[in-house]
């Protein structure tokens, strides 16, 4: 781990205390239970200690990396240089103005929290995102989705900090150009807000999407090991577990990391895996499924860290 000049360590920890953690293993923030030491984790709980942190780390010329859940990264072993920026229960707010069915949510909020208090107050929109584990921030950045919905469906506008100027900004969906599992931030921008805009609805016919939704994924998906969700983007027209699958995958190992019989395109943490060992199945499979299906198969989880 390489060592962050003191001054800078010292500057943003006279402003968030403990909240400011050299060292900070990452495997304890991320849904693979995978990822080594930040050299300083930082967990900002309002607007100015965030841009206190920004313009801090700017002025040392030091990186600044987000981290939302966690649950859709892949951490190397060596962790990540630089500052990495959760952001706190300040950022965890949702502020409802209805009508007309408009929510803003922080960008800490849970999405499954936001999707499920919707429904409870009849607005539809977001059902689909029950049992997704990140944040709302996390999911403006993947444009997260399932079963034919997905945020870009609902977003009005983002609110964040521009890393130009490190002042406040804001960008109105059309000029995110969401696309599959992407949105077009400008490189760098940290999401602390995004207001949406639902629409009234029955209780009955949110609750059953929501329950539908929810069945699925435990049919579906692996229960009982940590995980990151869908490893690779689905090809156009075709499912990345179907062809990870065919290519006779499912089970395949490396050290304590396993492709899942239950669905390929899910590689769980039988405990103690190492991120090398999940990269390692994720080459297996890109490089199997082109040689058997001709589709080279584009990751989903993102990585990030020193390998
Ligand atoms: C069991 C399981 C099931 C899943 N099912 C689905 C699913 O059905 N559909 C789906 O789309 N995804 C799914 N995922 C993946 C994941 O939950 C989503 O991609 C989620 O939106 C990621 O949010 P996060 O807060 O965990 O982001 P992280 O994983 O922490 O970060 C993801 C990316 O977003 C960036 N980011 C995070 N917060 C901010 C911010 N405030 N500002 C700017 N950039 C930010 C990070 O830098 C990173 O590049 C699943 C994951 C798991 C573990």
């Amino acid at each position: 781990m390489e060592a962050l000049p003191a001054a800078l360590v010292e500057a943003i920890r006279s402003r968030v205390g403990d909240r400011a953690r050299p060292g900070e293993v990452l495997a304890r923030h991320t849904s693979f239970r995978i990822g080594g030491p930040a050299d300083l984790l930082v967990v900002p709980d309002t607007a100015d200690e965030l841009a206190h942190v920004l313009s801090t780390a700017t002025a040392f010329g030091v990186r600044v990396t987000l981290l939302g859940g966690g649950s859709n990264v892949l951490v190397g072993d060596g962790g990540m240089r630089g500052v990495v920026v959760k952001l706190g229960r300040g950022f965890g707010r949702i502020e409802w103005a209805d009508p007309p069915a408009r929510v803003r949510a922080g960008a800490a909020v849970q999405l499954g929290r936001l999707a499920r208090e919707s429904v409870s107050r009849g607005l539809a929109g977001l059902e689909y995102a029950e049992g997704i584990p990140g944040t709302v921030g996390g999911a403006l950045f993947m444009n997260a989705g399932a079963y034919g919905g997905e945020v870009a469906g609902v977003v009005e506008a983002v609110e964040g900090i521009d890393p130009a100027t490190a002042t406040p900004a804001e960008i109105a969906a059309p000029d995110l150009a969401f696309a599959y599992r992407r949105a077009a931030l400008p490189r760098g921008f940290v999401v602390t807000a995004v207001r949406f805009r639902l629409r009234r609805d029955v209780a009955g016919g949110m609750r059953e999407r929501m329950d539908e939704a929810r069945m699925r994924r435990i049919a579906a998906q692996p229960h009982g090991h940590a995980n990151a969700g869908s490893i690779f983007k689905n090809p156009r027209d075709d499912h990345a577990g179907r062809l990870i699958d065919q290519a006779g995958l499912k089970g395949a190992r490396a050290g304590r990391a396993r492709i899942s019989e239950r669905h390929a395109n899910f590689i769980v943490n039988e405990g103690g895996a190492r991120a090398v060992e999940v990269k390692a199945l994720m080459d297996v499979a890109q490089r199997v499924v082109w040689e058997r299906s001709g589709v080279w198969l584009e990751p989903e989880v993102q990585l990030v860290g020193s390998w």
